[in-house]
């Protein structure tokens, strides 16, 4: 023994990344009672390491060599003070042991510690991909030994403290695993207990595919030989006899005597310890039992032991196939969505794939498609073969019927969700994107998913509604569903767009997510209703003989009015036409039916750094529209038909312009003018020369150069008044 420590190679020393350093040291000060957490966290660290070799040998059969057996102990040690968690996993690497263990930052550190800073609960560590720093709950020396089929025994070790160190282990081998030693805290040594294990495994642990086993300290009565009984002596007493029995020769008379006392030797037992591997978790795969026969809390417990989730899902759905092809699945909707659901693309845990009862892969991407990756479960397919990979996934046709189904019974496990209004909202409100990413993505599931959405509408109050009430509550002479994109309910109740439809009892559905505008892209229609845009061209409200007639009329009033200013406007408007969808407001911008709203060239403008060439031809296309009954429109008509030429005409139309512009949800291109502009019309307010000099910053009016450009800028203000 003694030589092989010696063997053992250099030390070497490894800061923390820094914010695992502050998470070690947060978990190490916090006060929390829910210590027992930590094994959960091993232990699921340990069913992934198993999960990851099995599914390399599935291809390769040769890495078993290192063991085949595929499981967990676990071995409390109170004299040591230690509690040791032994996998045949497929262990780490040095680099992984340096990397996985302390010095690559992940995402997730930073946002539990926010998260723990907002209220939530240390349990909740696992889903931020943190788990193994939950040791730290309970010990104040970690120590891991680890050996993968690709590199030697290595041993990492940390007492926290920003450091830990790494170094080369000759002491007993592994074979292939990863064995970690918790010196356990002195006040914390309840879980060196084996019932509290035992509790704690039933507790969180149960569902785990692989077995765990608790090494336990037992006692059995043995019957020691004259020779072992001797030998069992302690020395003392061993001395103690030989001292006092007098050495005597064996004469041969006392020989009946000798044998009776052989006889009673004989009989002689002492308690003698030993150690058993008692199985914790026996239970069949729950979703192999009869959904009959498994509780709410049953679900509940395997769906947290799958999900590293630190509550119940909010709906789960139990199923066969059977027939031409079989399966089970097990299909749960989180509460949540989690942390980084669209951060990471390459989520892993979501469904996991087993073939007869023998786990495969989780993150198989070929098993439910990507707007249902919130999803999570288990699949457990009859047909396909057990050492398949994840090429011949790809094409494989077992895997798309089965795929096909799930999306079918998630989309009923929605339905029967929406049932429930107060649950449906709760997941509404943590997935209503997945939905609408999937009716942009899912044609053959398109009119179900739009019978999910819910959106606030005109008349729908503070209550969302689906697009079936709304249909519900049409207008006899209503054709259409009237929609409106924008940035926020407020802004878009208060758009001069809804003003008219809303005056003529119309409902407006107000789509405020940026992911509507891709919705309304995909979704032309529902239930037979075209939806149409409030906000763009050819807006057509039922009209009655009479207003139809003022309509005409109206165009052929304002024609001159138009065309005089279009050709101010020039091509920063396709056309200026005369609007019925206006009350209050003297003008507005639509866009042309095919081209982007203002909303969805807000929401590409905000998309930093996008290829700014596709901004050209892709953004909207802006018809300016003119409200015949208000009277800035109908003193400007006058004004332009006393004069064409009038200059404050022309000044005019380019204010009104640029904001109808701003009301209408786009931006300016160059605020600057059009500032200068309104700053003008100020200066004219107070009527204060333009020509006065700026005292303290003469630089404002070099900025404005466009305007300034043209000398008579002031003279023709001046005559608007
Ligand atoms: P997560 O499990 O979410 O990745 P953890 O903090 O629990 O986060 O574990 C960090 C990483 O350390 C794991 O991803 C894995 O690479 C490695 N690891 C931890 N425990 C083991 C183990 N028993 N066997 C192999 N690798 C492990
Ligand atoms: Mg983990």
């Amino acid at each position: 023994m003694p030589e092989q420590m010696e063997t053992t190679g250099e030390v070497e020393t490894f800061a923390f990344q820094a914010e695992i350093a502050q998470l070690m040291s947060l978990i190490i000060n916090t006060f929390y009672s829910n210590k027992e957490i930590f094994l959960r966290e091993l232990i699921s660290n340990s069913s992934d390491a198993l999960d990851k070799i099995r599914y390399e040998s599935l291809t390769d059969p040769t890495k078993l060599d290192s063991g085949k057996d595929l499981s967990i102990k676990i071995i409390p040690n109170k004299e040591e003070g230690t509690l040791t968690l032994i996998d045949t996993g497929i262990g780490m690497t040095k680099a992984d042991l340096v990397n996985n263990l302390g010095t690559i930052a992940k995402s997730g550190t930073k946002a539990f510690m926010e998260a723990l800073q907002a209220g939530a609960d240390i349990s909740m560590i696992g889903q931020f991909g943190v788990g193994f720093y939950s040791a730290y709950l309970i010990a104040d020396k970690v120590t891991v030994t680890s050996k993968h089929n690709d590199d030697e025994q290595y041993i990492w070790e940390s007492a926290a403290g920003g450091s830990f160190t790494v170094r080369t282990d000759n002491s007993e081998p592994l074979g292939r695993g990863t064995k970690i030693v918790l010196h356990i805290k002195e006040d914390q040594t309840e879980y060196l207990e084996e019932s509290k294990i035992k509790e704690i495994v039933k507790k969180h642990s149960q569902f785990i595919g692989y077995p765990i086993k608790l090494v336990v300290q037992k006692e059995r009565e043995k019957e020691l030989s004259e020779d072992e009984a001797e030998e069992e002596k302690p020395a003392e007493e061993k001395k103690a006899e030989e001292d006092a029995e007098p050495k005597i020769e064996d004469v041969g008379e006392d020989e009946e005597e000798d044998k009776e006392k052989k006889v009673e030797k004989k009989k002689k037992t002492i308690k003698e310890k030993y150690t058993e591997d008692e199985e914790l978790n026996k239970t069949k795969p729950i979703w192999t039992r009869n959904p009959d026969d498994i509780t709410h809390d049953e679900y509940g417990e395997f769906y947290k032991s799958l999900t590293n989730d630190w509550e119940d899902h909010l709906a789960v759905k139990h199923f066969s196939v059977e027939g031409q092809l079989e399966f089970r699945a097990l299909l749960y909707v989180p509460r949540r969505m989690p942390f980084d659901l669209f951060e990471n693309k390459k989520r892993k845990n979501n469904i996991k794939l087993y073939v007869r009862r023998v786990f495969i892969m989780d993150n198989c991407e070929e098993l439910i498609p990507e707007y249902l990756n919130f999803m999570k479960g288990v699949v457990d397919s009859e047909d396909l073969p057990l050492n398949i990979s994840r090429e011949m996934l790809q094409q494989n046709k077992i895997l798309k019927v089965i795929r096909k189904n799930l999306v079918k019974k998630c989309l009923e496990l929605f339905e029967e969700l929406s049932e429930d209004k107060e649950n449906y909202k709760k997941f509404y409100e943590q997935f209503s994107k997945n939905l609408k990413l999937g009716i942009h993505e899912d044609s053959t599931n398109r009119n179900k998913l739009a019978d999910m959405l819910r959106y606030h509408t005109s008349s729908s109050g503070e209550e969302s509604c689906a697009l079936k009430e709304y249909v519900g509550r049409m207008k006899e002479n209503q054709k259409h569903i009237y929609y409106i994109t924008g940035e926020s309910k407020d802004q878009v109740a208060n758009s001069s767009f809804v003003e008219r439809v809303k005056k003529r009892g119309f409902e407006v559905v107000y789509m405020t997510e940026p992911i509507d505008e891709y919705v309304v892209q995909q979704l032309k229609e529902f239930d037979g209703k075209q939806l149409v845009s409030v906000t763009k061209e050819g807006l057509e409200l039922p009209e009655d003989e009479e207003e139809k007639k003022k309509m005409e009329e109206d165009k052929v009033k304002f024609e001159e009015l138009c065309k005089t200013m279009k050709t101010i406007l020039d091509n920063k408007v396709e056309k200026v036409v005369v609007s019925n969808r206006l009350v209050d407001s003297p003008c507005c911008i639509v866009t042309s039916q095919y081209g982007w709203t203002a909303n969805m060239e807000r929401i590409m403008k905000a998309q930093a750094l996008r290829d700014t060439s596709t901004m050209g031809y892709m953004s909207a296309k802006k018809h300016l529209e003119i409200n015949p009954d208000h009277p800035v429109i109908e003193t400007l008509r006058q004004k332009a038909d006393a004069d064409k030429n009038d200059k404050s005409v022309k000044d005019l139309v380019v204010l009104l312009f640029e904001t109808s512009l701003l009301s209408s949800g786009f931006s300016l291109e160059e605020p600057q003018v059009h500032a200068a502009r309104i700053y003008r019309m100020v200066k004219l307010g107070l009527g204060i020369d333009d020509d006065e000099p700026i005292a303290e910053e003469p630089k404002v009016a070099d900025e404005a150069p466009a305007v300034e450009a043209d000398g008579e800028d002031a003279s023709r203000m001046e005559e608007v008044d």
